[in-house]
């Protein structure tokens, strides 16, 4: 599609393009495989000779064209989907990296992406290197080493709420010869595109704003196309030097600037292969169409909460980029001009009990682990999401022992607010 239409546009039109006479409307292509004429056709597609679809472990036309919608959104060259966020995270950094190999991941991640690369993939001998993303860039500098591969940082963290500074980790992502990989999922290319700040990879948790109805677990990695991978010989030699399990295949030779996405379909989708359902993808082609709506509305209740929150005598602090008073405000106008994203973070005077009482009173707001989604709920990440944290490792992630994150629906925000009102009489 025009590359020209604004994003609203591409949110409702991008991917599928019917021909004359086809479904107006995306087809789930449910099955797992594709008939071929001849014997000799197929082989090609599996010495990656020809394009097509052979088994959907690998490819499905549904899943495809969803990536292709999102690859517009956030104007890249080349995307794919996942069948989760952790998934499209751990793709997107196990393209590249392999034992002896080193990562600088930032420190308020979500624990999910956090444990991926801590625990897992350590397991895996990667290592890691973890950075506060406000450190200055000096700091950060030494964080790197010889065999490192990649930077990993979100654009908005989850939940800490810390404005990535992209200027910076760009700067010294690129200084030291690798790519930086920002998870978009908070900010969604709504607010927020990292291609046009000179980040490389995008990865993101479909399952939050995207699918925005708590419907479907995926996820999605997008490459912006720019990150010059042959450049630096055989530091990415994966990319670089044949594949020998596709009889010698040089994916920057063949694929060009669609080498990394190549690679990570055909080569890590087929061998550890946590595709989307296309029933998935379809529901989130179906979220995807109205994200441009969704996205500005939550921002818009969430700043209305966040203002109320912080005129409140029982509350403590509150935390939310789109405040005057946020530490972030500023960098967030920078790189996202038309909002941040619908999730608060704040705590109670008294801590972490009341909090938890509080919590327990809403009606409204549900308890759920889940966030951004058109339903306001909410989590408190040191019982949850980040339990298994120890004190020390909460507070390196920006995540208070008293932090309740407020997912803010796209409900009327009075009603909202009425609800929190109500609670906060119990405690
Ligand atoms: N990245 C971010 C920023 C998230 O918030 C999450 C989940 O909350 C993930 C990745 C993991 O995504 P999923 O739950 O779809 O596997």
């Amino acid at each position: 599609m025009s590359n020209n239409y604004s994003i609203e546009t591409k949110c409702i039109q991008s991917g599928w393009q019917p021909q004359n006479g086809e479904p107006r409307v995306l087809p789930i292509y449910q099955s797992t495989t594709y008939k071929y004429e001849t014997s000799d056709e197929m082989g090609k597609l599996f010495d990656l000779e020809k394009e097509g679809y052979f088994y959907t472990r690998l490819q499905n036309p549904t899943n495809d064209m969803v990536a292709a919608k999102i690859c517009e959104l956030e104007g890249g060259v080349a995307a794919m989907l996942t069948s989760s966020g952790q998934a499209a995270n751990y793709y997107a950094v196990f393209n590249i990296c392999e034992v002896g190999d080193h990562v600088v991941l930032s420190s308020t991640v979500y624990g999910g992406t956090f444990n991926l690369l801590t625990v897992t993939m350590k397991k895996m001998g990667i290592e890691c290197t973890i950075v506060d993303p406000d450190a200055d860039e000096e700091t950060i500098n030494k964080a790197f080493q010889e065999n490192t591969k990649c930077v990993v940082a979100e654009s908005i963290a989850n939940p800490a709420l810390v404005v990535l500074d992209f200027e910076k980790f760009v700067k010294v992502a690129h200084a030291h010869g690798v790519p930086l990989i920002v998870d978009n999922t908070f900010a969604t290319p709504i607010n927020c595109r990292p291609f046009e700040y000179g980040v490389d990879i995008v990865t993101h948790s479909t399952t939050k704003y995207m699918d925005g109805h708590a419907m479907s677990v995926g996820g999605a990695i997008v490459d912006s196309g720019n990150f010059d991978w042959a450049r630096y010989g055989s530091k990415f030699h994966g990319l670089t030097t044949p594949d020998e399990s596709y009889h010698g295949v040089t994916y920057t030779e063949k694929f060009g600037n669609k080498a990394y996405i190549t690679k990570a379909t055909v080569q890590l989708m087929r061998d550890l292969g946590s595709i989307p359902s296309p029933m998935n993808s379809f529901l989130l082609n179906i979220g995807l169409e109205t994200l441009h709506l969704r996205v500005p509305r939550h921002c818009e209740n969430a700043l209305k909460v966040a203002e109320w929150l912080e005129n409140n005598d029982k509350v403590a602090w509150v935390n939310y980029p789109g405040l005057k008073s946020n530490k972030y405000y500023e960098r967030a106008k920078k790189y996202m001009p038309n909002g941040t994203c619908g999730v608060i973070s704040f705590g109670l005077k008294g801590g972490r009990d009341v909090s938890v009482a509080f919590m327990d009173n809403l009606k409204l707001a549900a308890i759920v682990t889940h966030v951004a989604d058109a339903r306001t709920c909410v989590l408190h990440p040191a019982s949850h999401t980040h339990r298994q944290m120890n004190d020390e490792q909460l507070i390196e992630a920006g995540v208070q022992p008293d932090l309740i994150r407020f997912s803010v629906g796209i409900e009327n925000a009075d009603d909202i607010i009425a609800d929190i009102e109500q609670a906060l009489t119990h405690i």
